[in-house]
C-alpha cells in the first residue's frame, strides 16, 4: 500500500494521467544523421503519430470530456505545427521534450542549453509556454534539472522515485516530480525499432494493454496515482488504440477518478505540500557529486 496517500480533487479515488510522448521520426534523425533523411520506413512510423494518430486520439479525449498532456521535441512541433495546434485548441497542455529527442547524458551541458532554448523557440511560435518538462529516454541529469529551476518550471517527468508524485529540493529551488516508470510505458510492449536498436516482441494489444490496467487497479486500490507513458505512433495504432478508448468510457462511467493535466496535477500538489500536515514527501537533489569512491579508487590503481 502507499504509506502517504495524497488527497485528490474531490475525493477522487486515485488521480490519473494519460501522457503522450509525439517523438515522430525526431528518433531515426537524432540516431542516424548520416542518412535518415533516406531511411523512409523508419520515417513513415514516426510521421504516423502527428498524421494518423493525433487527430483520433483528441477526437477520443474531445468525446470523453479529457485534457491531457503531451510532451514534444521543438523539432517535432516545427515539423508537424497542425498536430501541436490541434493539441494546444482542444485545451491540453504540451511540455517541453528536448529539440531532436537528444539525450542530455550525451552532450556537454553547454550544448545542452542550446537544445533546451531552441526548444523553447519552437515552442514560442506556437504560442506556447510549457512549464514542464520530461528528459528524452527519460535521462535527465543533474544539470537539466538546475536549468529547469533557473528557467521557471514547475515540474518535471523523467523519474522513477515513487508510485505518486513528491517535491525536488535543491539549493536553488524545488520542482515537483510526476514519476514515471517503464511499466507504464508502451516502448517494451509495442515498440520494434532495429534501427535504434529495439527488437522487441511486439505484444497483443490486449497484453500490453492489459499490464497498464493491472496497474491502474493497483494504484484504485491504494488511492494512488496511475501515469501511462506512451507514443501516438505506438498506443494510437488502431487496434491498441480501440481498446484503450473502449477502457476508458468503461473506468469514466464506474470509477471514482480525477484525469488530469501534469499541470493540474502539478498545481495540486504544491498546493498539498505548502499546508501544515502536508503528506508529500521531499526529495534532495543531487543524489550525488561524485561516483562511488570504490570506483574512483579502482581507475586510479
Ligand atoms: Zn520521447
Amino acid at each position: 500500500m502507499i504509506r502517504n496517500p495524497i488527497k485528490w480533487p474531490n475525493n477522487a479515488r486515485c488521480a490519473c494521467a494519460i501522457t503522450f510522448d509525439m517523438d515522430a521520426d525526431s528518433l531515426i534523425h537524432i540516431s542516424k544523421p548520416a542518412d535518415s533523411h533516406n531511411r523512409l520506413y523508419p520515417i513513415s512510423m514516426g510521421k504516423y503519430g502527428p498524421e494518423v494518430a493525433v487527430p483520433r486520439i483528441l477526437d477520443t479525449y474531445k468525446r470523453l470530456g479529457l485534457k491531457q498532456s503531451f510532451f514534444v521535441p521543438g523539432w517535432c512541433i516545427e515539423q508537424y505545427p497542425a498536430a501541436v495546434e490541434a493539441m494546444l485548441a482542444g485545451g491540453h497542455e504540451v511540455g517541453h521534450h528536448g529539440y531532436l529527442h537528444e539525450d542530455p547524458t550525451r552532450h556537454p551541458h553547454s550544448e545542452q542549453i542550446e537544445w533546451f532554448d531552441k526548444a523553447m523557440e519552437a515552442h514560442a511560435r506556437v504560442g506556447n509556454s510549457p512549464k514542464g518538462y520530461r528528459a528524452p529516454v527519460y535521462n535527465i541529469t543533474q544539470g537539466v534539472i538546475d536549468l529547469l529551476i533557473e528557467r521557471g518550471f514547475d515540474y518535471d517527468s523523467s523519474l522513477m522515485g515513487d508510485d505518486i508524485p513528491y517535491m525536488m529540493d535543491t539549493d536553488q529551488g524545488s520542482l515537483v516530480e510526476v514519476p514515471v516508470h517503464w511499466g507504464t510505458d508502451d516502448w517494451p510492449p509495442f515498440a520494434h525499432y532495429e534501427e535504434i536498436g529495439y527488437m522487441m516482441p511486439v505484444k497483443a494489444p490486449s497484453v500490453g494493454l492489459g499490464a497498464f490496467f493491472e496497474e491502474f487497479d493497483a494504484h484504485y486500490t491504494a488511492g494512488g496515482f496511475w501515469h501511462c507513458i506512451w507514443h501516438p505512433f505506438l498506443t494510437g495504432r488502431l487496434a491498441r488504440w480501440h481498446q484503450v478508448e473502449q477502457w476508458l468510457e468503461k473506468i469514466l462511467s464506474s470509477h471514482d477518478v480525477w484525469f488530469a493535466t501534469l499541470g493540474e496535477i502539478n498545481a495540486h500538489i504544491r498546493e498539498q505540500a505548502s499546508q501544515a500536515e502536508s503528506v508529500i514527501r521531499r526529495d534532495k537533489l543531487p543524489y550525488y557529486e561524485t561516483p562511488p569512491s570504490v570506483i574512483a579508487k579502482k581507475e586510479i590503481s
